[in-house]
């Protein structure tokens, strides 16, 4: 394996078993220096086994991982020059936030004056100046996850690992956090790799984002191309919600694919991933991409059907429409001057450069 000089974190075709279950199964990705990716999937898919493969707190099964190129699959925590911040803060309840701070610093014997800079320099990037003496109980939970991101910062890491880092705070804080935390991380160009579950995080902090479904690997991209172009009906479900229409694939040349529907419609689509014609596909069509009209539309991609039900939610209406040919399919409208009702007979439209075509999993 050749170490690429750019990526702080390489993660070769690890594995973690349990007895017969394969809890993390063949994942690889690297971390490029300074950038943030994100791990992320539901409950149970393997990141946080994944993560702590990498920090060195659990044994890998197979495989092998580098930081900035040093193979450390088999080295102790401490000897990865890696930074820790978990769910869970871990701060020390009798310690005040100056000497939680401090705390792996003593451990690794720095001079006393080092230490005292460093607990400076690690509060002040946090915002806690000022806050030294408090003990963590006299903190908010905000206040304490700052903490904690003070005391792995002190170490100086090459690289900072977190788990779920936020999911203790309530959704107000998390979201303030969550940017505090992105600038933070941006202006000190620190290499993060960072476990959630929550799709909106995992969006809108990182560069790129790891999507992990059953131990193994589903999609490695940047946001953009994560939401736009997913590459299964998992990712596509996961990040954000998705209509999928099931069809067979028609080549029609220029750039174009054909989805034929079993009503025999074909809905046209701007082609992005290879697929075999006459193959089984689906048809994704987020629903923040349509149009919704009362009146009738003509076109290729009309699909006609009937309104089951319409909410209101002051930013956004959502239509459930009961598609003719038997179908949901989900609409949701920003700027809107009408309300169509429950029961109105509709017509959704969709642009070919809006539709995304993937091949049929059999997996589901
Ligand atoms: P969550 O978001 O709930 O933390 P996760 O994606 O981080 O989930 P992991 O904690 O990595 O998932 O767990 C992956 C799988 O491995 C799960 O099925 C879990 O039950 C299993 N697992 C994790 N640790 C152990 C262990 N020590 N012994 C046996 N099975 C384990």
């Amino acid at each position: 394996m050749q170490p690429m000089s750019d990526d702080a974190i390489q993660v070769r075709r690890v594995m973690k078993s349990y007895g017969t279950m394969l809890a993390v199964d063949d994942v690889s990705f690297n971390v490029a220096e300074g950038e943030f990716v994100s791990l992320l999937g539901p409950s149970g898919c393997g990141k946080t086994t994944t993560l702590r493969m990498i920090a060195g707190f659990t044994d890998t099964s197979g495989g092998a991982i580098r930081v900035h190129g040093r193979e450390v699959t088999h080295l102790p925590p401490e000897k990865r020059d890696l930074g820790f911040v978990f769910q869970n803060y871990a701060l020390w309840p009798h310690m005040t936030v100056a000497e939680n701070v401090a705390f792996g610093l003593k451990l690794r014997r720095k001079p006393r004056d080092v230490i005292r800079n460093k607990i400076e320099e690690a509060l002040s990037v946090t915002g806690l100046s000022g806050y030294e003496d408090r003990l963590p109980r006299q903190l908010s939970g905000g206040q304490q996850q700052r903490v904690a991101l003070a005391r792995a910062l002190a170490l100086e890491p090459q690289v900072l690992l977190m788990d779920e880092p936020l999911s203790n705070l309530d959704r107000a804080l998390r979201v303030v956090m969550r940017r505090e935390l992105k600038e933070l991380q941006a202006r000190m160009k620190m290499t993060t790799l960072y476990v959630t579950h929550d799709q909106e995080e995992a969006l809108s902090m990182s560069n790129r984002v790891v999507i992990m479904n059953g131990g193994r690997v589903e999609q490695i991209a940047a946001p953009y191309e994560l939401y736009e172009n997913p590459a299964t009906r998992f990712v596509a479900d996961f990040v954000g919600i998705t209509n999928f229409l099931e069809g067979t694939a028609s080549d029609m040349g220029g750039g174009m694919v054909g989805v034929r529907l079993p009503s025999g419609q074909v809905l046209h689509a701007q082609a992005r991933v290879p697929v075999a014609q006459g193959g089984a596909v689906r048809a994704l069509i987020r629903p923040e991409r349509v149009t919704i009209s009362p009146a009738e539309l003509s076109g290729p991609n009309v699909l006609a059907g009937r309104v089951e039900l319409s909410e209101y939610f002051g930013a956004v209406l959502r239509y459930t429409v009961r598609l003719d040919s038997g179908e949901i399919l989900r609409a949701e409208v920003h700027n809107f001057d009408e309300f169509i009702a429950g029961g109105s007979r509709v017509w959704i439209c969709t642009l070919p450069e809006h539709l995304r075509v993937i091949p049929h999993d059999p997996r589901g």
